[in-house]
């Protein structure tokens, strides 16, 4: 009795930032394949972060499992994050990473990423990452003026700001090796993509909406990458550098 009272709980509060419109589906899928194989500090740092009050910014418990994997199928080394908040897609990747990996991790904000460091601490991962604060933009010129650091990262994993995605793919797709992979969040925008512009939406959504609708037609011309759209979360568009 008190399980099923703890999952109503869980469905309550689960973040619905995913595409699936079936609210019993995207449950199912968490209890059945993702919530039973969860490391226990995702789990730890997934539940914090409900007590968050942006807690919908988090990345779901099925996406990170799919991140984990794609790092380990193609035996990422060497990453890198754009958006962290708490830290769910990051832990996710530092726990797929061997012990000599590393995740670079850009946030404007320190404070949130370091609402879920104690957790990262306590996984014993946090030695691969290396969070730096600030605007992801500059960051990304500054490294990129270092030719040392062209074509140098297996895995990019982009959740930040979604009206400069076109500005960071300008900039990930010369950092990323050739046949390394980028993976774009929320490019179906809540399924927003695919309605007419004056159907009912949060102006939250509709305010990004052009700018996620842009940039998938910006992806889909782009020759240097191969793409993948997903619709796992609010949608993932994978990437990988052809040429
Ligand atoms: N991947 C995260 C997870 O697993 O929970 C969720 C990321 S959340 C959707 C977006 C994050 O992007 C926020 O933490 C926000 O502070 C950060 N952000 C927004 N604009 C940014 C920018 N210009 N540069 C770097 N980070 C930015
Ligand atoms: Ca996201």
């Amino acid at each position: 009795m008190a399980a099923n009272n703890e999952k109503k709980e869980q469905n309550i509060h689960l973040p619905h930032e995913t595409i699936l419109k079936s609210d019993a589906l995207h449950q199912y899928i968490l209890e059945t394949s993702v919530f039973p194989r969860e490391h226990p500090c995702l789990k730890e740092l997934r539940e914090m972060t409900l007590t968050h009050p942006k807690y919908m910014m988090a990345t779901p418990g099925d996406e990170g499992q799919l991140i984990n994997m794609l790092i380990k199928l193609i035996n990422a080394k060497n990453t890198m994050e754009i958006g962290v908040y708490t830290g769910y897609s990051l832990l996710s990747t530092a726990l797929a990473l061997p012990s000599d990996g590393k995740v670079l991790a850009l946030d404007v904000s320190r404070e949130y990423y370091e609402l879920g460091l104690p957790i990262i601490e306590k996984a014993r991962v946090a030695h691969k990452i290396d969070f730096r604060q600030g605007p992801a933009l500059p960051l990304l010129d500054e490294l990129l003026q270092d030719e040392y650091n062209k074509e140098t990262f297996d895995f990019v994993y982009v959740d930040a700001d979604k009206d400069n995605y076109i500005n960071y793919h300008k900039r990930v797709v010369e950092l990323v090796k050739v046949g390394g992979l980028v993976a774009y969040d929320n490019t179906l925008w809540s399924g927003s993509v695919a309605v007419p512009s004056d159907a009912p939406m949060t102006s939250y959504v509709r305010n990004f909406r052009g700018h996620v609708i842009e940039f998938n037609k910006h992806l889909a011309q782009d020759l240097r990458i191969q793409i993948c759209q997903l619709s796992v979360g609010d949608g993932i568009t994978l990437c990988r550098r052809i040429i």
